[in-house]
């Protein structure tokens, strides 16, 4: 799905890596969390100490992977990188722990889905850089302490509300990421045309930027895919005539959605009157997932306006109504 904002394991690393901004200038918007950052770096760096762990909230794709390798080569550090679904084992995340040298970052990807057992290791190994291991079974088991240097760890979550209060209590920072403005989207879109050597008019990048859901990594996939299309064609430079006809072909409309969108929002309208509508009965009705539904496509729709939730369930806005053509039809 080209507008997804969920990383697409096809696209190789380092097609991400040489777009991906390496300095805090570089990344672009997130003003409140940039200077929440700098003055962490800087307090952490005149007392000679790793920053405080920090937790970082918002949808895929809006820069939270970018910003910890930002921070660490800020505090000059390493960054180890590693996703929730992957520390299964206790020895998973007490091999990583152990493998860390004095200052450097943890980053935990999905961290509100750490299985029990991983999360309570975690515990004193945050707060007291200990790790509490347990060697041999039944009545024979002892509990041994082993000393950690002190790290950071950075966990990423797209749903802040499923982290148990322990583990939130220990971060000493917990930040939010915001969907990008389209005048932020359109100088990431500029710069990225730039690394891969595209040339795009102004109004070209505005015309993807708008069509982005906010997101970095969507402005990029759409940069890429326009500019494969300005290829065939024989296009040298793109603009916004260009970047219109190009996303249409790829079904992206003029607000960033696509046909899983628009699927969404006519089966409200169409089956269940507008809502109030239950997520799963919206699942049902489109046969998409409900876990993705509000992961994925929901935020979205709520952040521009379409969707509303109430306590009975999801509504479709008078807007919403007029971006798909209901206008005169049902009100
Ligand atoms: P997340 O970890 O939140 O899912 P990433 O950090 O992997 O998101 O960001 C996805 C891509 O979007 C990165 O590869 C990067 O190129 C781009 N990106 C993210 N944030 C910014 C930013 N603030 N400025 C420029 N590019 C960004």
């Amino acid at each position: 799905r080209l507008v997804s904002a969920e990383a697409n394991p096809k696209e190789s690393d380092c097609q991400e890596l040489g777009i991906r901004p390496q300095t805090l200038e570089d990344y672009i918007g997130q003003k409140e969390l940039k200077k929440i950052l700098k003055i962490g770096i800087a307090a952490a760096q005149a007392r000679e100490e790793s920053l405080d762990h920090l937790l970082l909230y918002g949808p895929p794709g809006l820069g939270k992977t970018t910003m910890s390798l930002i921070l660490a080569s800020e505090m000059g550090v390493d960054c180890k990188i590693t996703a929730a679904p992957a520390l299964e084992r206790p020895r998973d995340i007490t091999g990583l722990l152990v493998s860390l040298k004095p200052g450097d970052m943890l980053f935990i990807d999905e961290i509100h889905r750490l299985n029990r057992m991983t999360e309570e290791l975690l515990y004193p190994a945050m707060e007291d850089y200990r790790l509490d291991v347990t060697i041999g079974k039944g009545q024979s088991a002892k509990t041994r302490s082993i000393p950690l240097p002190r790290f950071t760890l950075i966990g990423a979550t797209t749903k802040v509300g499923a982290l148990t209060s322990p583990l939130r209590d220990r971060f000493g920072l917990i930040q939010r990421l915001r969907f990008y403005e389209v005048d932020e989207l359109t100088i990431i879109v500029q710069r990225t045309a730039k690394i891969l050597q595209t040339l795009i008019t102004q109004e070209g990048a505005v015309e993807i930027a708008r069509r982005s859901r906010g997101t970095p990594r969507i402005a990029n996939r759409l940069l890429k895919r326009v500019r494969d299309y300005a290829q065939v064609e024989k296009v040298s430079t793109i603009d916004d005539k260009l970047a219109n006809i190009a996303l249409d072909v790829f079904d992206v409309d003029q607000k960033g959605l696509d046909w899983t969108d628009r699927l969404v929002l006519s089966t409200m309208v169409e089956q269940f009157g507008g809502g109030p509508v239950g997520l799963e009965a919206i699942a049902a009705a489109t046969g998409e997932d409900s876990k993705t539904i509000e992961e994925v496509y929901e935020p979205y729709l709520l952040q521009i306006g379409y969707l509303n939730r109430t306590h009975r369930g999801r509504i479709v806005t008078p807007q919403a109504y007029e971006h798909l053509g209901y206008q005169g039809k049902l009100f």
